[in-house]
C-alpha cells in the first residue's frame, strides 16, 4: 500500500502508541548538555543520561522521529550524499525505546509486527533480511535474539551474523554496551550493483539496511593492577537491560513507496523538482563549457542541493550559523557544496534560500519549529551565498592570474600542485573548480603535488591539536572531528581577510 513519508513518520510512532510508548518530540539538532558530540546523529543522544540512570523520566517506554544529521564528525556520510541512494546528510530517525522496561523479545515482536503486518507496514516477509551479533572472545553469539526471531516468524535461513563492526554497540571503552540487530530489505535486482543475482551481504547497494534495533545488555568495566593500570576489561549484565532502535524514515518510505531510492520518495521529489526549476535555466556562457557533464551528474547535483537543503535548513533552525567554529563549519561546508552544484548546473545567482521555504512547505507538518525560523533561515543562507559568491570571484581572479603564469612555463605547462593547494587553502577555491579550470585554458593539473600539500597540512593541524583525552565517550559521543574540517578549514579564517580585500 502506498504511504507518504508523512504517513509512514505518523505510523510508526502510532504503532508504538499502541504499544504503550510515550510521543517524545525530537530533540535539537545542537545536543544539550554534551560538547563532545558534533550534531544530534541518533534517536538515543536525547537519552543518553536515562540509558545511564543518571536521569529518570516518567515514562518508560518512548518512541521518537529524531531529526539526525551525519556529516562532519565520526559518522560522516558527506561524501556519500547525491552517490548512494541510502545516505543524507540530514534523515529523520524513527526509533522506539525501552528504559529497563521489555527487552529483546518484545523490541523483536514489536519491529517484525509493525513491518510486516498489513494492518500496518504490510512489507513481504520474503523481501526482509535479519542480522545478529555472530560472537567473539568477550561477548558470545546472540542466539537469544536469533530464537525470538525465529519465534516471531523469520525462516532460519533468513537470519546471517554479523561481527562487531555492525552488530555490536557501546557507549565507549567502558559503560553500557549490547549486540545489535538488524533488517534489511532486498529492493531486488534491479537495484544490484553488480547486475548480478548475488545472495544477502554480497551486494550494499541492493540489500538496504532499515532498522537497527541495540539492545544494551552488559555494563562493560576496566579490571585495573594496583597502579591503577587497566590490564582487562569486565562485563557484567545490566540489572535493568534497555532496548534502542532506529529506523530511517527515507529507507523505509522508499520500501513503501517501491522506490529504489530514497531520493525518488516524496520526502524528495518537491525539493528536487524545485532545485531544478531554480536552477534549470541554464543562460550562461558557462554552460557551453560544461557540455561533458552528463544528466547523470545533473541529476545527482539536484539530489545533493536538495539534500543539503534539508541540512541546512534544519540546522539553522536549530540555532547553527556559518562560521567558524566546528559546527559552524560543516554547516558552511554543506551550503557551499550545495551553492557549487548549483553552478555546476551553470546557476550563479543565489537560489538556496528559497530551497529553504520548499523544505518549511512539506516538512513543517511534522515538524512546526520551521513556521517559525524559515524567514530568519533563509536570510542567513542568503547572506552565505553572497559571500561565497565574493570569496569565489577574489580566488576566481587569483586562479586566472596563476594559469596564465602557468601556461608561460613551457611547452606542456601545468600547473603546480602548491599553487594549487594555496588557492584552495586561503582563497577556499573548491578543488574540482581549480581543476575544470586548468583544464579548460589547457593546462595539466599536478594532482599529485596538491595531495601532497593537502596531507602535509592535515598532519600539521593534528600535530597541533590541543584537545584532552576522549577515551571513555561513547563512540556516538565522541564526534568532535579532532582536526577541525578539511577543505574550506582555513577560508573560514581568512574570510575576514579575503572579503577585507573585495
Ligand atoms: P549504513 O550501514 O547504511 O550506513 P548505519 O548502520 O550507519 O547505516 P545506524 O547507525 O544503525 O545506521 O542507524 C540506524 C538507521 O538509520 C539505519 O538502519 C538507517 O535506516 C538509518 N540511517 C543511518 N544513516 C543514514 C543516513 N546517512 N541517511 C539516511 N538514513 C540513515
Ligand atoms: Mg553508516
Ligand atoms: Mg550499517
Ligand atoms: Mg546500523
Amino acid at each position: 500500500q502506498y504511504r507518504t513519508g508523512n504517513e509512514v513518520r505518523e505510523l510508526f510512532l502510532r504503532f508504538f502508541e499502541t504499544k504503550g510508548h510515550r510521543r517524545v518530540h525530537s530533540s535539537s539538532l545542537v545536543p544539550a548538555n554534551d560538547p563532545t558530540l558534533l550534531f544530534t546523529n541518533a534517536g538515543m543522544n536525547q537519552f543518553k543520561d536515562v540509558f545511564l540512570g543518571a536521569e529518570k523520566r516518567e515514562y518508560n517506554r518512548a518512541t521518537t522521529s529524531q531529526k539526525c544529521v551525519r556529516a562532519g564528525g565520526k559518522h560522516n556520510d558527506l561524501e556519500n550524499v547525491g552517490f548512494t541512494r541510502r545516505h543524507h546528510t540530514f534523515f529523520e530517525m524513527l526509533g522506539n525505546f525501552s528504559f529497563g522496561d521489555y527487552f529483546k523479545k518484545d523490541a523483536i515482536a514489536f519491529a517484525w509486527e509493525l513491518v510486516t503486518s498489513p494492518e500496518w507496514m504490510g512489507i513481504a516477509k520474503d523481501r526482509l533480511y535479519v542480522t545478529i551479533f555472530e560472537g567473539d572472545e568477550e561477548v558470545p553469539r546472540d542466539s537469544e535474539a536469533e530464537q525470538f526471531w525465529i519465534a516471531t516468524g523469520v525462516p532460519k535461513e533468513r537470519i546471517f551474523t554479523y561481527g562487531r563492526k555492525d552488530n555490536f554497540w557501546q557507549m565507549g571503552e567502558t559503560g553500557p554496551c549490547g549486540p545489535c540487530s538488524e533488517l534489511f530489505y532486498d529492493m531486488g535486482l534491479e537495484a544490484s550493483e553488480h547486475g548480478k543475482d548475488l545472495p544477502f551481504g554480497q551486494d550494499d547497494a541492493r540489500y538496504v539496511e532499515i532498522w537497527n534495533l541495540v539492545f544494551m545488555q552488559f555494563d562493560r568495566s576496566a579490571v585495573v593492577d594496583p597502579l591503577g593500570k587497566t590490564t582487562s576489561y569486565k562485563l557484567t549484565p545490566l540489572p535493568k537491560p534497555c532496548v534502542d532502535t532506529g529506523m530511517g524514515l527515507e529507507r523505509v518510505s522508499a520500501v513503501l513507496q517501491g522506490k529504489i531510492s530514497n531520493f525518488d520518495t516524496d520526502l524528495f521529489t518537491p525539493l528536487i523538482e524545485r532545485a531544478e526549476e531554480l536552477t534549470g535555466k541554464r543562460v550562461s556562457q558557462a554552460e557551453l563549457d560544461r557540455e561533458t557533464r552528463t544528466a547523470d551528474e545533473d541529476a545527482a547535483s539536484l539530489r545533493i542541493i536538495a539534500d543539503h537543503a534539508r541540512a541546512a535548513t534544519f540546522l539553522i533552525s536549530d540555532g547553527v550559523l556559518p562560521g567558524p567554529n566546528e559546527r559552524g563549519s560543516v554547516l558552511r561546508k554543506i551550503m557551499r557544496r550545495a551553492i557549487r552544484h548549483g553552478r555546476l548546473l551553470g546557476h550563479e545567482k543565489p537560489f538556496l534560500f528559497q530551497m529553504v521555504y520548499a523544505v518549511r512547505d512539506l516538512m513543517a507538518g511534522a515538524y512546526p519549529e520551521l513556521n517559525e525560523s524559515a524567514e530568519r533561515v533563509a536570510r542567513a543562507v542568503e547572506a552565505e551565498e553572497r559571500q561565497f559568491d565574493r570569496v569565489l570571484k577574489v580566488g576566481a581572479a587569483k586562479l586566472d592570474q596563476e594559469l596564465v603564469l602557468a601556461a608561460k612555463s613551457g611547452d606542456s605547462p601545468v600547473l603546480s600542485g602548491e599553487v594549487a593547494f594555496h588557492l584552495y587553502e586561503t582563497f577556499g577555491l573548491p578543488e574540482d573548480f581549480i581543476m575544470m579550470a586548468a583544464r579548460d585554458a589547457g593546462i595539466a593539473f599536478d594532482k599529485t603535488g596538491f595531495e601532497a600539500a593537502k596531507e602535509e597540512e592535515k598532519a600539521r593541524a593534528r600535530a597541533s591539536w590541543k584537545g584532552g583525552s576522549q577515551k571513555t565517550a561513547s563512540p556516538a559521543f565522541r564526534d568532535l572531528p579532532k582536526t577541525g574540517f578539511e577543505g574550506y578549514r582555513s577560508l573560514t579564517s581568512t574570510d575576514a581577510e579575503v572579503l577585507a580585500i573585495v
